[in-house]
């Protein structure tokens, strides 16, 4: 098989499926492209530690979320500076992008561990909700459109060091948008994401072309909302690709 899925988050097992907490790792051995799909954090395996407003510190986080298997941990995707802050040592970008499906926290919460120079696709109506959501809600934990490295110190004017804040600790992420029904690429892999209907703006599904085939992706979609063609358009190309 030249195509391999590793799936982590909503799929406990095939009866009783987890609820969210997506990460699909989509490995292509045939055309050397590495991708991940959502980086969610798992709402049944998290409230199992963690009561709100109960949170892991970020200090802490990458050997917590290892420890208690609530993220897909490749080193190779995961922040530097936190990757320092656990005492480990660091490891080279090894995976080519994250496609996000939408917002939702169960689908997109888990990007406060991700490195910022991983290419991250997204419809542009999610990075704008997104963004409204980091900047409404606080950045210590929001980190969807930039990362705040605020564990680093930096030299104060006048003697001691100080850990940086704000826009000083601020390091944009890589985000790229498409439009719905345009293809674009990952090295040579074609991908094309949809507009589908779901209970915020900018949901998408995909359609991967690897090399065993296409895959369709439809994240969280719905059928009874106003917006349902859309949904139904997205089925339609999927059964047609
Ligand atoms: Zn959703």
């Amino acid at each position: 098989m030249s195509v391999e899925l590793e799936f982590t988050g909503g799929v406990d097992d095939l009866i009783s499926g987890e609820l969210g907490g997506v990460q699909l790792l989509i490995n292509d051995l045939e055309r050397r492209v590495k991708l991940m799909v959502d980086h969610g954090q798992p709402p049944d395996r998290y409230n199992k530690y963690f009561a709100f407003p109960e949170q892991i510190s970020p200090f802490r986080l990458i050997s917590v979320a290892k420890k208690l298997g609530l993220y897909n941990t490749l080193e190779g995707i995961l922040r530097q500076d936190l990757l320092l802050a656990a005492g480990q040592k660091l490891v080279p970008l090894d995976t080519d992008a994250l496609l996000l499906t939408h917002g939702h926290y169960d689908h997109a919460a888990g990007l406060n561990l991700i490195r910022p120079d991983l290419e991250t696709w997204m419809h542009p109506l999610t990075k704008r909700m997104l963004y409204s959501w980091q900047m409404m809600s606080g950045t210590t934990r929001n980190q969807f459109v930039d990362v705040y490295t605020n564990m680093f110190t930096a030299p104060k004017k006048y003697g001691k060091e100080k850990f940086v804040s704000g826009e000083e600790a601020r390091i944009p992420r890589n985000i790229k948008t498409f439009e719905s029904g345009i293809t674009f690429k990952i090295k040579d892999m074609n991908v094309t994401a949809y507009l589908v209907d779901h209970s915020l703006v900018g949901a998408v599904g995909y359609i991967i072309d690897t090399s065993e085939g296409k895959i369709a992706i439809s994240g969280d979609i719905r059928l009874r909302g106003r917006r349902r063609g859309d949904t139904e358009a997205f089925f339609k190309e999927a059964m047609d690709a």
